[in-house]
């Protein structure tokens, strides 16, 4: 049996000698997508059934940690092709057959991203600004969309669009060689540069109704919290929570051996032992101690129980991405004006880290999920805000 962790320390310390270059050129890093394809990491999370690794919801985030610490970028980006087919294989697992044709797909090679962001209007994840026009036999779809990961690579495209008669919200799936549908380099940003999160424009695209996976009514989406939508949250969430406290890990590891190895001169003893660094120490502990130790609680309560709660996916999420920016803030102080040099890596670190806030649900609407659940406010009711 493949212990994926391995791989995945393995495949880190690879990454890591190339990180600074990628984010750098802001280049994507293409030959770490290869290096995953050869060692079978694209498929970790696809049933055993399928030709993939099998591997669990627990196990793929302890990976993607461990990745995220030697590539940020390149842990963010595979993760938008690994977190939907491991929910998918949940879903498969428990009897939902539907991802059979993507599994087999993936099996063979091909690697799957999208967007659920419009250009225009940025991430409302109840309904979509890119309209989708009834036709004879589906939709014609023209817009932009845009934070497509992985869009450099990916054969395979997801996205979402509104039906221009019922406002409902649909989500297809369609191949990168669809007429109409192009990809455009856009992805020149302050962190994650190297994720290849290029905006995808829609010139006249037909999607057949086979294409359409999934056909909401407009705004009601969050309401219907089953175990369908909990996976891929969750996959989500966990995810992505562990891949922003990999990279605070690795720039605290960094930051500590940096002022272990360090004596200033006409000191007698290494910077860690003045006050300051100690204290430093110590609030960086109490940031990631309890966010490591609330994504493991959830992971195991999720394994007991089966299905968490948006509030408690919300209230994960927060605290991972929001204790993993604030210890590398941390890490920036404690080394102190080195840290801001390009030669070093910490300031890709403090820079990369920022992006987790924006990942759905960002801090804003996760802030309203957690304080409306604990204050046991419906999340549909209305008016959502009072207005007097
Ligand atoms: C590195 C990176 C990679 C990404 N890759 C992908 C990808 O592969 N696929 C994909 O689909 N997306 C991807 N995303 C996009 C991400 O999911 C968001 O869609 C994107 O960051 C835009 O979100 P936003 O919060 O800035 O949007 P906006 O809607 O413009 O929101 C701006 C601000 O307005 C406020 N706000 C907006 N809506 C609400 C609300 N409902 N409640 C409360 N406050 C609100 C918030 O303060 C928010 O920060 C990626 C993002 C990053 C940073």
């Amino acid at each position: 049996m493949t212990d994926w962790t391995e791989v995945a320390t393995g495949l880190a310390a690879e990454f890591a000698e190339t990180a600074a270059e990628t984010d750098r050129s802001g280049q994507f890093p293409v030959r770490n997508i290869e290096r995953m394809k050869e060692v079978g990491y694209l498929t970790i999370a696809v049933p055993e059934q399928f030709g993939g690794g099998g591997a669990d919801l627990a196990t793929v985030a302890a990976c993607q940690r461990i990745l995220a610490g030697g590539c940020a970028s390149t842990a963010l980006a595979v993760n938008m092709h690994v977190f939907g087919l491991g929910s998918a294989a949940e879903g498969w697992y428990a009897g939902d057959r539907g991802a059979e044709q993507l599994f087999r797909m993936v099996a063979g090679g091909t690697i799957v991203g999208g967007s659920l962001t419009d250009a225009a209007t940025g991430l409302n994840v109840r309904t979509s600004a890119t309209p989708a026009k009834p036709v004879d036999g589906g939709y014609v779809i023209s817009g932009r969309k845009s934070f497509c990961s992985l869009a450099p690579v990916l054969n395979f495209f997801w996205g979402t669009a509104a039906d221009t008669e019922t406002g409902n919200l649909l989500l297809f799936g369609l191949n990168r060689e669809t007429p109409g549908l192009n990809f455009v380099d856009t992805w020149d940003t302050m962190a994650m540069r190297g994720t290849g999160s290029w905006d995808v424009v829609f010139d006249d695209v037909f999607v057949p109704h086979a294409a359409v996976q999934q056909d909401l009514a407009a705004n009601d989406e969050e309401l219907v919290w089953d175990a369908a939508r909990e996976r891929g949250f969750s996959w989500f969430a966990f995810t992505i929570a562990s891949i922003y406290l990999g990279l605070a890990r690795t720039a605290v590891r960094f930051s500590y051996d940096r002022v272990t190895s360090r004596t200033v001169t006409g000191a007698s003893l290494p910077m860690a032992r003045q006050p300051a660094q100690v204290y430093g120490a110590a609030e960086i502990e109490l940031l990631l101690r309890p966010a490591e130790a609330l994504v493991a609680d959830g992971l195991h309560r999720r394994a007991e129980t089966g299905l968490l709660s948006p509030a408690d996916l919300n209230t994960i999420k927060h605290v991972a991405v929001n204790a993993a920016d604030e210890a590398v803030d941390r890490c920036i102080r404690m080394v102190g004006g080195q840290g801001i040099f390009r030669k070093l890596p910490l300031e890709r670190y403090y820079r990369d880290v920022r992006a987790g806030q924006f990942h759905p649900p960002n801090n804003d609407v996760a802030l309203e999920t957690i304080g409306k659940a604990a204050l046991n406010i419906d999340p549909g009711a209305e008016p959502r805000w009072p207005t007097d």
